[in-house]
């Protein structure tokens, strides 16, 4: 038997709606009781990107989290609650996006993840990473994945959501090792840290998901599902799917395809619950497609870069000067000058973490002169 996904609709966040929701997901892949023990530690690991308020859709839904949390607490299992912004505490994002408050209701821990060193010897490319200690400690892992747009990774879904296993502003690192050989090579990070955190379950929060311009300051979309499975690239090929996304244009699921993961060919995933045709999304709206250059185009044209290719600018009339973007760039490229805050595209590596840590949506994607010209003259 392949993977098994299951897709349950749920119109809004009202609570006992989204028990019902979750409840009849997990069910359907065998119940909550299949994953998780009696007495077993686990970790669910929400997305908790930056703090914000549950409407902005940013991070993982309360309601969400609470639903899970509960349910495995009626196997006498023991939840925690734990992620790791790239910027602040999980506590503090927790609090600001309402999951603070839902883990008190059911009595149960934020966790803070202490970095530790592990080695992955089964990773195909990356075999060592530094991770959340609990990540390690945990039981069972729960991986709660809030359904969004990216503008490095087009979607960030289940696979994506455990970077924030990477501890704070480790992740950046990460970006600056596998930049010289472009995106792909990221996505094929994301792969080898996903069997090692190797979660039991996949829970994507996809009732409001958020397109366009994310993944801090998209538009909300009333998608209006809870998408379930047990692995979580069988789960990003049904979101694709329902999104009308060809796989290929995902960069994860292209790594994956190539690679020969058997899970992220949707035609080996048994899709239970809702049909994808019933539930497919005709008018969502993704982020621009990011162009870059590498390898020997890069060491040939690099001083084209900036007009070749698609990178983060700050809007000056947007930018409050909080200095979150120049703390979180690896490659300190962002400076104060007369005129405001700016990126030196030249030695930019487009890892958009500046973006992700802006709080007032000052950074944008902005398209090149001559990449504008080439794709003017392709029409
Ligand atoms: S400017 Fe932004 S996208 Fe460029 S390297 Fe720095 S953080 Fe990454
Ligand atoms: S994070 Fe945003 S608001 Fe803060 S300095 Fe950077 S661009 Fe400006």
């Amino acid at each position: 038997m392949g993977a098994q996904v299951s897709i349950k609709k749920c119109q809004d966040y009202s609570y006992d709606q989204v028990y019902r929701a979750v409840k009849e997901g997990v069910d359907l892949l065998g119940g909550m009781g299949s994953f998780v023990s009696t007495g077993e530690r686990v970790l669910l690991k929400p997305n908790f990107l930056v703090g914000r308020s549950p409407e902005k859709c940013v991070n993982t839904h309360p309601a969400v989290v609470k639903a899970v949390a509960q349910l495995v607490l009626e196997t006498g299992a023991r939840p925690m609650i734990g992620d790791s912004p790239q910027m602040g505490s999980a506590l503090k994002v927790a609090e600001k996006c309402g999951v603070a408050e839902a883990a008190r209701e059911l009595g149960i821990e934020i966790v803070e993840f202490e970095p530790v060193d592990v080695k992955h010897p089964q990773g195909k490319c990356f075999k060592q990473f530094t991770v959340g200690k609990v990540v390690l400690e945990a039981d069972k892992i729960i991986n709660l994945p809030k359904l969004k747009t990216h503008g490095l990774t087009f979607l960030t879904l289940a696979v994506k959501n455990v970077f924030g296993c990477i501890p704070g502003i480790r992740k950046a690192q990460w970006h600056v090792r596998t930049a010289h050989k472009g995106s792909a090579y990221f996505s094929q990070m994301l792969l080898d840290l996903y069997t090692l955190v190797n979660p039991v379950l996949s829970i994507t929060d996809g009732i409001v998901a958020m397109q366009g311009k994310g993944p801090g300051f998209g538009d909300p979309h009333d998608l209006g599902l809870i998408i379930s499975g047990t692995d979580a690239l069988a789960v990003d090929a049904v979101i694709t799917a329902v999104l009308g996304l060809p796989p290929k244009r995902f960069p994860t699921l292209k790594v994956a395809l190539n690679e020969h993961y058997d899970t992220a060919r949707l035609s080996s995933v048994n899709v239970l619950g809702e049909p994808i045709d019933k539930v497919t999304a005709h008018d969502f709206h993704f982020p621009p497609e990011i162009t870059e250059m590498k390898g020997l185009i890069k060491s040939i044209l690099g001083f084209l870069k900036g007009p070749l290719t698609t990178h983060p600018c700050i809007d000056t009339k947007l930018c409050r000067q909080c200095n979150n973007c120049v703390e979180a760039c690896p490659l300190h490229c962002i400076s104060a000058g007369e005129g405001g805050f700016a990126i030196n595209s030249k030695e930019c590596i487009q890892c958009l973490c500046c973006m992700e840590v802006c709080p007032h949506g000052a950074v944008d994607l902005r398209e090149g002169a001559l990449l504008k010209l080439f794709k003017h003259q392709k029409k």
